[in-house]
């Protein structure tokens, strides 16, 4: 990918220049300070050269080094291979002391000499050593602190590493010319936001045909929705077709140990991107950056959040309309984002960008299986039905998976088996075929799952079976596959029904061997939540009414107190618990009174591993219910108006 920084050619100035100092230092402060290479001698070995008259001169260097030479007699007597003339030049000796020993000394072995050595007090420095004692510490602290820099400074496009970087901004920069093209045609689905993307295209082809009535054009557009739903895609198809430089950006890289650095990202982001006028920036995740100011009291120290966030807003007051920058970011939490930033002016346009539905899934299955080798039966509608609640992203993954499931089975092409697996491998994890599981322990996981397949087999509106396994996958020890019904809205005998199924594990283990184990926390879990969501969120209970606790803005999080009294907590806990036993009698009774089919399903399942909708029917003939599908249409069908945004989703998980 090309990168804005690295596009220019840079000088690496690296770390080396530091040791050559060093070393350099090092050299010298030996040379200077090693050239002494005099003997050191003793007290008594001078008092003798003295009474012999041997010394010329005594110089005392720094009040403790004696340094001794020697006059023309002595050299003769002492190194009479040397040239007698080079008498005086060096000391000849040398003899560590204290001043005052040494004065006394020479004094006394002099008495009486007409003309005694007098010692001259020297003062020296060795400069080099001194300086390398306080440099090298200094040189060393430098260092450290650049390579700290360095590291901090590092991530994407910082290369060379210089602090200066620091607060220069980390985007990416994709140029239309060179890296792939992704354009409108790679979005599959989301039809109503590419339609708005659309318009942002052609603002930035044509935007004298806006600006010439008046109109002003808009500067930010904020793409909403789940994760792995296409924002990125779409963002980046809009840079495709408009034929635009493209800067993408995570909110998280703004934000950085110092204060004010974020801010100073968010200048160059955009004088950058100015500069390259008109184009798109892209803002990944901007509510790292964009979350509500001051709500977070307790923490404190979100200074720098805030200043980085009040940089952002300013920017994009700040260039004016027509300079062609477009800011598109992204998040899965509107809901949590600055007032200051949603208002007109800034993001001025919301897209929610929703899950597939199945529509969009079979079209999402078309864009990935484009570069596939598929085999004759597969077919898109079946596997767009098979993946209720899958995002775009797990498609993909889907469709990935299958071509290397596919060859690792050696096939010359993906079959419809391949995809299933790949479909049952995202859902549930990894089969694990070498669990170590006892025979008892195996009667009862098949008898669990046999309760659920049971129960929600006798109930009308339990999502409808496809298949219950007891192969270990993930951290489940046996799973029943629902094909959750794709639900807009979900009234509360549905709700209800799902529970009683949930629980019908459980229930199974009570009725068949009147005692119950451990494995069933995922359910209790599950029918949990499921039960709280229906007495404090939808107000489907009669006890406490049409009421709800619910909070779309996120805040209560940080608060400690709850929006009800303790009498109402109480009567919730009352309600909840009322609920759950109710649904879980009701599974006993289903279950008691299917006794003997639960009993054949446990023994099939103990035996096959796997059986599938139509063992259920041999065993309980077809179900009274017809189920209501949901068919392929063509964009007409019409949602209830409804913020699927703050709906609780009853969780799509189809294990149970
Ligand atoms: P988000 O930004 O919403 O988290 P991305 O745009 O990064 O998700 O999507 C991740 C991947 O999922 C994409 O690269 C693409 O392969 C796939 N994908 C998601 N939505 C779609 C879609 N509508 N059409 C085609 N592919 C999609």
């Amino acid at each position: 990918m090309a990168d804005n920084q690295n596009n220019k050619p840079k000088k690496k100035i690296g770390f080396y220049w530091i040791y050559i100092v060093l070393i350099a230092f090092f050299i010298g402060s030996m040379v200077f300070s090693g050239t002494n290479s005099a003997k050191e001698i003793t007290m008594t070995e001078l008092t003798k050269m003295l009474k012999e008259q041997d010394i010329e001169k005594i110089d005392l260097v720094n009040g403790k080094t004696a340094e001794i030479y020697l006059n023309e007699q002595g050299m003769k007597k002492y190194f009479p291979n040397e040239a007698p003339h080079s008498y005086g030049k060096s000391p000849n000796y040398t003899l560590t002391t204290t001043e005052s020993r040494l004065y006394t000394k020479v004094d006394e072995a002099q008495e009486g000499m007409s003309n005694p050595v007098e010692i001259t007090p020297v003062e020296r420095h060795n400069w080099v050593g001194e300086i390398v004692s306080w440099v090298l510490p200094l040189l060393l602290i430098l260092g450290f602190w650049i390579l700290i820099m360095r590291r901090m400074g590092g991530g994407s496009g910082m290369g060379g590493g210089q602090i200066f970087n620091i607060g220069k901004s980390k985007a990416q920069l994709y140029d239309q010319e060179k890296d792939n093209k992704t354009t409108f045609k790679d979005v599959a689905g989301l039809e109503e936001a590419k339609e708005e993307v659309m318009e942002i295209v052609d603002f930035l082809k044509n935007p004298n045909r806006y600006t010439r009535l008046g109109g002003k054009i808009p500067k930010g557009v904020l793409l909403v929705g789940p994760p792995g739903t296409g924002k990125t895609l779409l963002a980046k198809s809009v840079a495709g077709e408009a034929n635009v430089p493209f800067f993408s950006i995570s909110g998280s890289d703004f934000v950085e140990m110092f204060v004010g650095v974020g801010a100073s990202r968010v200048r160059d982001l955009f004088s950058q991107a100015k500069a390259k006028s008109p184009c798109i920036i892209f803002i990944d995740e901007i509510d790292a950056i964009g979350r509500a100011r001051g709500k977070n009291l307790m923490s404190g120290g979100n200074d720098e959040r805030e200043s980085t966030l009040n940089q952002l807003l300013t920017e994009m007051d700040g260039f004016g309309t027509n300079s062609g920058v477009i800011v598109l970011a992204a998040t899965n939490r509107a809901d949590i984002l600055d007032k200051a930033l949603m208002r007109a002016g800034r993001f001025d346009r919301q897209i929610y960008v929703e899950l597939p539905d199945l529509n969009g899934r079979r079209e999402i299955f078309e864009v990935h299986m484009r570069g596939l080798k598929l085999g004759k039966d597969v077919d898109k509608e079946f596997l767009a039905k098979q993946t209720p609640g899958f995002s775009g992203a797990d498609i993909a993954n889907v469709c990935n998976e299958a071509a290397l499931i596919a060859a690792r089975r050696n096939k010359e092409s993906i079959e419809k088996q391949d995809f299933l697996d790949a479909i049952d491998r995202i859902v549930g994890g990894l089969e694990k075929k070498n669990s170590v599981i006892t025979p008892s322990e195996k009667k009862v996981i098949a008898f669990h799952e046999a309760g659920h397949a049971t129960t929600s087999w006798m109930l009308e509106h339990a999502h409808p079976l496809v298949k219950v396994t007891i192969v270990p996958r993930g951290k489940a020890l046996g799973a029943a596959w629902y094909l959750p019904d794709e639900r807009q809205i979900t009234t509360k005998e549905q709700m209800y029904h799902e529970m009683i199924a949930t629980l019908g594990g459980r229930a199974a283990e009570q009725v068949i061997f009147g005692q119950i184990s451990t494995g069933a926390l995922n359910d209790l879990e599950k029918v949990s939540k499921q039960a709280h969501a229906m007495v404090m969120y939808y107000g489907l209970d009669e006890q406490i009414g049409n009421v709800s606790y619910y909070d779309s803005t996120g805040q209560q999080e940080y608060s400690f107190q709850k929006p009800f009294s303790e009498k109402t907590a109480e009567k919730i806990d009352e309600e909840v618990r009322k609920l759950i036993e109710g649904a879980y009698q009701e599974a006993l009774r289903i279950l008691n009174e299917h006794k003997e089919g639960l009993t054949q399903l446990a023994n099939k399942l103990i035996d096959k591993e796997v059986i599938f909708t139509d063992d259920l029917v041999n065993i309980f003939g077809e179900r009274p219910w017809k189920h209501e599908e949901r068919v392929f249409a063509k964009r007409e069908e019409e949602k209830p108006e409804e913020n699927n945004e703050q709906t609780y989703n009853p969780d799509n998980t189809t294990i149970a």
